[in-house]
């Protein structure tokens, strides 16, 4: 039941200043418009009539793609994946997304830690589910079962639809989790979790609403104590346009209002495709000022986040099988992010979500790419690292070698070391290692089920 959320004099007189926009993002949403010929006459080739015939005859059976993940994209997209065929893998159904549909309905077991309603409690930091959509769909998202509506195992042993956090009840949940946290020291009596510091909001994109709902969950959470807001956004690859004067205006109204509270905004490029010009010829172009020249509305995008010293921007993204598992383009794309005050952040190994066999590299494949695109970066450029999401939290693919331990059994083919760098429940956790024999073919944990050698971190228990 939704608490009535009653925003103070100054909130509301932060949110009475904030102008909208109205965006018409030219978006073509899910694939009838393209096998009923609705589409625009120029995207309609954009699937060749065999591609279009093979989707059709699985509408309806459970080789449906769209019942895995719905069919989305956006004019600004479709122009840029007209010359890439890196990102038209990204947005284009393909009938190898169904053919092997293993994977879990709640990767990451998330509604485990989910005490109230659209928020995913772990650590210091909270996930709240703020949209249900994207402006366009990868198909490859790990979030598939919130954006395709898919029913999955609520904390209540129900079985729904991810819901969207609430403004009133997240405020509450905030206020009286770090009051408890206050009055026991530092920790929660119950969880011995620490105080709720910083709120990352997702969904899909939370860029997708309004100035207005932003500014009303910003002005929310900082009134709640939220140190950081962390906004989670692939809009500066699918709708660079949204970050207009308007939202600005609103961000830097909310500075003003609540300058304690910082904005770390996340984003997420796959590919140099998805934000660099390119020739006839297909190669991209020099920037006569340096580096490489940024579609404007993207350059114009990036260089207004980073301008501001309140708000940090960090991009991170997977390694999915024929988007980028290419080194040169991710050395391309983390040289050209850090020239443009985006830091690096982090790559990923896909998820074991619902038919993860068609996107994911295997881990170890990954591995190597992320380190081969990093030669030729200088340490600034380099910042990223290797994450596989454990349950129980973000592990770091630290190192992976072919040179056997010497007189440890299991290390003859060679060993992956694993870090996990939090845990949901238990930060003391942090640091701890597992190292398992090779497996050039896994691309999950359950692939190293049969060679773990040692396991500190708990990553197989
Ligand atoms: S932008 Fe993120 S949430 Fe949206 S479809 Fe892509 S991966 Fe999923």
């Amino acid at each position: 039941m939704q608490k009535k959320y009653q925003p103070t004099v100054k909130e509301q007189t932060f949110l009475d200043s904030i102008n909208n926009t109205k965006f018409d993002r030219q978006i073509i949403n899910g694939l009838n418009k393209f096998i009923d010929g609705d589409a625009p006459e120029d995207m309609q080739s954009f699937y060749s009539a065999e591609e279009i015939k093979a989707l059709a005859e699985r509408k309806g059976t459970e080789r449906d793609v769209e019942a895995r993940m719905p069919v989305k994209i956006t004019r600004h997209y479709f122009e840029l994946a007209k010359k890439s065929a890196a990102i038209q893998v990204l947005v284009k159904a393909n009938i190898n997304e169904t053919l092997d549909l293993e994977g879990a309905a709640d990767p990451g077991k998330q509604m485990s830690y989910s005490p109230v309603e659209g928020l995913i409690h772990k650590y210091e930091l909270g996930l709240i589910y703020v949209a249900i959509t994207c402006s366009a769909h990868c198909r490859f998202c790990y979030r598939e079962e919130l954006i395709a509506r898919k029913k999955v195992e609520q904390a209540d042993g129900s079985v729904a639809p991810k819901k969207l956090a609430k403004i009133g009840d997240l405020v509450e949940y905030i206020t009286t989790h770090n009051a408890e946290v206050a009055a026991g020291n530092g920790r929660h009596p119950q969880t011995g979790r620490e105080k709720l510091r910083e709120i990352l909001m997702s969904g899909g994109d939370p860029m997708v609403l309004s100035n207005k709902k932003i500014g009303a969950w910003w002005a929310a959470l900082a009134e709640a104590g939220i140190e950081s807001i962390r906004l989670g956004t692939k809009e500066s690859a699918f709708y660079p346009q949204r970050f207009d004067a308007n939202f600005f205006d609103m961000a830097d109204k909310f500075h003003a209002a609540y300058p304690g509270t910082k904005i770390r905004m996340v984003i997420h490029f796959d590919h140099p495709d998805e934000f660099l010009l390119k020739d006839e010829d297909g190669s991209y172009i020099p920037d006569p000022v340096g580096g490489l020249l940024w579609h404007p509305d993207t350059k114009h995008a990036v260089s207004e986040l980073g301008k501001r010293n309140w708000m940090t921007v960090d991009n991170q993204a997977p390694i999915i099988n024929g988007i980028n598992n290419d080194p040169d383009a991710l050395r391309i794309m983390q040289r050209e992010l850090r020239q443009n005050k985006v830091e690096n952040h982090y790559f990923f190994c896909g998820r074991d979500i619902i038919g993860h066999r068609a996107f994911n590299v295997p881990i170890e494949e990954a591995w190597r790419i992320l380190n081969e695109s990093q030669k030729g970066l200088s340490g600034i450029e380099a910042h990223a690292r290797l994450s596989i999401t454990h349950y129980k939290g973000k592990t770091e693919v630290v190192a992976v070698t072919d040179k056997p331990l010497a007189g440890v059994p299991g290390t003859e083919n060679g060993f992956v070391i694993l870090k996990l760098h939090r845990s949901a429940e238990d930060a003391p956790e942090k640091g701890l290692i597992t190292i398992v024999g090779r497996n050039p073919e896994a691309i999950w944990f359950t692939d190293y089920n049969d060679r773990v050698i040692y396991d500190a971190a708990g990553l197989f228990v």
